[in-house]
Parts: C-alpha cells; structure tokens; sequence
C-alpha cells in the first residue's frame, strides 16, 4: 500500500513538474506572427495598431522560467493566415529545431479566430519530440484586463516543461493546455472561449506549473513531411442548412476543388440537393467528407459510400486532414483510413 501511495506520488510528481525543478534554465523561442495579442491602438474602432514580439515578450518574471527570444514572423491578422503561410510556418520551424538542438520548445502567436487550424496543421507536420506551443489573447494589449500576458507567460511555461515532449502541437489558453487536434474556438469575445467539447484540456498551467491528466505518448515523428509541399490541394467547406440547394458546392468542384468538407446538420446530414451535387463530385474523383456543423460530436468515418465521416474533427480540421492526405493520395480508400486512423 505505502510503495503504491509512494509511486502515485512520485508519478504526479513528475507529471507535475513545474519548470523550477528543471534545470539549467531553459531557452524557449517565441515566434510572433500578429493576431489581437500583438494589437493595440484603438482595437475596437477598428485603429489597430501592431506590437513587436520583442516587446510582448518583455513580462514580468518571465526570467524566472526560461531564457526567452523572440522572432517576428509574421504580423497580421490570423485572417491573412493560411495554407501558404502554414507550410511557409511548419518548415521555418523544423529549420530552428534542426539548427537549435539545446532549444527547449517553441512558442507561435497567432490570432485566435483560426489558431486551431493553424495549430492542428503545425500538429500534422512538426516532426520531433519537441513541442510547439500555440497562443493568442481575446482582448488587446492595451485593454484592461488584457490575457496575452498571462497566456504567453503560461504558453512558455509549458513550452519549457520537459513532460511537454511527445506531445506535438499544443494550444494555450486560459490557462488551460489543449491538444491542437481537439480544440475549438467556441465563444466570439470571451477569454474562455477555447475548449475541448468532447475530450477537454490536457493540462492546467499556472506558477507553480504544468499539471498534465495524463503520460505524454512520446510522439515523435510527424504524419505528414511537407518539406517537398509546394502548394497544398484546394479543399472548400460547404454549410448544410433547411433549403440548401448544389450551388455553392457545383461552383466550389467547377472553380478546381479537390476536395469538399460538408458541414452538416446534427450527425453529418445534408439536403437532397446537395446529396445529388456530392454524388456527382464524388464522380468526378472529389473526395467528400461530412462533418457537423453542431460544433461537437462524431460523424462515423464509415466503410463505404461517396463520403467519408470526419468522426470528431469539426469542419474546419476535418479540412485540414483531407488537405495533407490529398497531398499523399487521391484514393478514397486510403483517405478513408486516414480519417479512421486519426481518431
Ligand atoms: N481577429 C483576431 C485574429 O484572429 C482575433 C484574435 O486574435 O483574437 O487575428
């Protein structure tokens, strides 16, 4: 009984480990790539103006947990964020882990209105046991009760944190450590706003830090080599609705799609007219996968027939899978597995 007492609590130690206990101090880089942590001005009269990385990364105490450099990668809005970018993004990264073997874990500042998928393709492609630690803030630097501090502090933290190796691409927030692949963004304006509907967070962090729920998988190669990637195949997602008819997904296949993500309604359902535009897509070789637009839940992925379920993976990730596997290949067969592998 006392030996088992004695390991539970030598293992929640362990898994508990803050970066006090690790040493020498580590050095952590953070990558600024804009998003509302970087913005100030008058934020809300749409008179943004743009922060340096240099500067958010100047907080209080941040010494006391890593060496921390800052480099500017990009400085905009996460709408201006996309695939381009990512892959532009995922192999700047490998070069700084393939050039910085004594670098701890990399930070990346990003706007928080599509950090998840940024996340999840940096999840998808980052190879290595180190972590990518993905951040933002819901209010400006200069408003009050601004989160960017806070979420930064934390986000080094756990970039910092050994127990973070093996677990890929991570997103902080509030507090709370998700996996890339879970989170969401559920709420427009509030600081609570990321979540993990259906398997919550991975961690709390806070200054004493990182309490991990569980044992790191110890992952350390990437699902997806994008370093020979020039451009990745264009994937379009289509909302379901009452009345929805073929317009916009003929138009999406017409204009070059390789791929359609659906939207659906409650478990990955569409009108009849866009089941007849699917169909006939399918036969042109798009592959179609349906999601739900419920914002939690599964779509089975299914064994047959002209989609594929995203099970899981909301719309906007179930894009971003469908994209890395057209990369690879075009038979459904094998995207099929993909998708069930990836749950
Ligand atoms: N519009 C901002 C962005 O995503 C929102 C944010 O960062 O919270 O860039």
């Amino acid at each position: 009984m006392r030996t088992t007492l004695f390991t539970a609590a030598l293992s929640s130690a362990l898994l508990a480990s803050g970066s006090a206990a690790q040493s020498p101090r580590p050095t952590v880089l953070v990558l600024g790539t804009g998003g509302t942590i970087g913005s100030a001005g008058d934020y809300w009269g749409g008179n943004v103006t743009r922060v340096p990385i240099d500067q958010l990364v100047r907080i209080p105490g941040i010494d006391s947990v890593a060496i921390v450099e800052s480099e500017q990668f990009l400085n905009v809005a996460s709408s201006s964020i996309g695939p381009a970018r990512w892959l532009e993004l995922t192999r700047r990264i490998a070069d700084i882990y393939q050039a910085r073997p004594e670098l701890r874990g990399i930070v990346v500042t990003h706007g928080t209105d599509t950090m998840e998928e940024t996340a999840y393709f940096l999840d998808l492609t980052v190879g290595g046991i180190r972590p990518v630690v993905v951040t933002g803030s819901m209010r400006p630097s200069n408003m009050a009760g601004a989160d960017g501090p806070a979420n930064l502090m934390n986000a080094v933290r756990a970039a910092a944190d050994t127990n973070s190796r093996g677990r890929g691409t991570m997103v902080m927030m509030d507090d709370r450590l998700f996996s890339a692949r879970d989170v969401t963004k559920t709420n427009s304006t509030r600081v609570e706003t990321f979540q993990a509907p259906e398997r919550g967070p991975l961690a709390i962090v806070d200054p004493e830090g990182v309490f991990y729920r569980s044992k790191s998988a110890g992952r350390a190669t990437a699902q997806y080599d994008v370093s020979a990637v020039r451009e990745l195949p264009r994937v379009d997602v289509i909302y379901s609705y009452p009345g929805a008819d073929s317009v916009a997904i003929d138009a999406v296949v017409g204009a070059g799609a390789k791929g359609l993500v659906i939207a659906g309604v409650g478990r990955g359902g569409m009108t009849g007219s866009q089941s007849g535009a699917v169909r006939r897509a399918a036969a042109q070789g798009v592959l179609v996968v349906t999601s739900t637009r419920t914002g939690s839940g599964r779509v089975p992925v299914g064994t047959g027939g002209n989609t594929i379920g995203s099970g899981d993976l909301n719309p906007q990730k179930a894009r971003i899978l469908l994209m890395l596997a057209l990369s690879r290949t075009s038979d459904p067969a094998q995207i099929r597995k993909i998708f069930a592998e990836n749950q």
